[in-house]
């Protein structure tokens, strides 16, 4: 497979983000009016230890679902897994650690610092990849030797090291 330009996955990757968001959004303002106060602008908010939920639940979603699946609900749509740098499963750790610079690089720059460091990484990383070891596969375009179909590979099949054409049936080998 040769390298390609990696601008379609970098947009798999902008969507996968947007899917996960559009989870984790409604759970978080749902839980923000229910257990939330209402401040002196008639805004929900909570504050001390009532946060806590929040980032139990973005724990549970985005450290353990990538360690437990090598990816979001958002990121699986988008074929795409997370893997470690040699393309074995990530740990707990890893999941936690590519996680912890998200309120920056993603929410607090509205992912412009994620978009430019993965954008200019030859692995295409961005922040929390580097600092977890870790790079997101999935999506590369490939024929089939076969029936010469293009095809779009998940970061399953990257894994596993061979994919199934839809159109003709044939096992291909991923060399
Ligand atoms: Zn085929």
């Amino acid at each position: 497979m040769s390298r390609r330009n990696n601008s379609p996955r970098i947009k798999k990757r902008i969507n996968a983000t947007l899917i996960d968001l559009a989870i984790y959004l409604p759970l978080f303002l749902t839980y923000t009016i229910y257990f939330g106060e209402v401040n002196d602008q008639g805004e929900s908010i909570v504050s001390g230890v009532m946060t806590l939920p929040i980032f139990i639940f973005w724990l549970l979603y985005f450290p353990t679902t990538e360690a437990a699946f090598g990816n979001t609900l958002g990121h699986k749509l988008m074929g795409l897994k997370v893997v470690t740098l040699s393309g074995r499963p990530i740990s707990f750790l890893q999941a936690f650690k590519r996680r912890i610079l998200d309120g920056i690089e993603i929410y607090g720059s509205l992912g412009i610092i994620a978009y430019v460091v993965a954008k200019n990484s030859p692995r295409e990383q961005r922040l929390g990849d580097s600092f977890a070891r870790t790079k997101v596969i999935g999506g590369d375009s490939v024929f089939c030797k076969n029936c010469n179909e293009q095809l779009e590979l998940s970061g399953s099949d990257l894994i596993k090291g061979q994919f199934g054409c839809p159109e003709c049936q044939t096992t291909n080998m991923i060399e």
